[in-house]
């Protein structure tokens, strides 16, 4: 990877904010929200934390998706899936809307409610590609945590 090439936080603010303002736009960001770029991890995507010391959210962003061989939607798509989290109070001061997080893909229903469903199919396609390029055997199939 050439250092000079890669994606810095600036830019991944400015991806959360697009996606924000066109697709969450109804959803009031109620406390301070911080993106950044974490550590590179194959399986863990992105992750969503809640400060209760200072009332901030925490968003973390694979640090492999630095490097712009990896489309921007899947980039978009990470924001989006943790925003979704925000938007059903989890690690957000809204209201919690659901018992659990993941549970009846109810995140993949808020994105494509929100017409992000091209984001969801464009992730299925590049994962089962990601997950052959892994230079793991993967003898199971693999759960990607966000
Ligand atoms: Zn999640």
């Amino acid at each position: 990877m050439n250092e000079g090439q890669l994606r810095n936080e600036n830019w991944l603010l400015y991806r959360l904010d697009y996606v924000w303002r066109n697709y969450f736009a109804d959803v009031p960001q109620t406390n301070r929200v911080f993106v950044k770029f974490g550590r590179q991890a194959r399986f863990r995507f992105g992750s969503i934390r809640y400060c209760y010391g200072d009332n901030s959210t925490h968003i973390r962003i694979n640090g492999l998706f630095r490097d712009p061989s990896v489309p921007s939607e899947i980039v978009d798509h990470t924001l989006a899936h943790e925003l979704a989290h925000y938007t059903h109070g989890f690690s957000s001061p809204h209201p919690k809307m659901h018992l659990y997080p993941h549970r009846g893909g109810i995140i993949d229903k808020e994105l494509t409610k929100r017409g992000l469903g091209h984001l969801i199919k464009f992730y299925n396609i590049w994962v089962k590609n990601y997950i052959k390029s892994l230079s793991v055997l993967v003898l199971f199939s693999p759960v990607f945590f966000n």
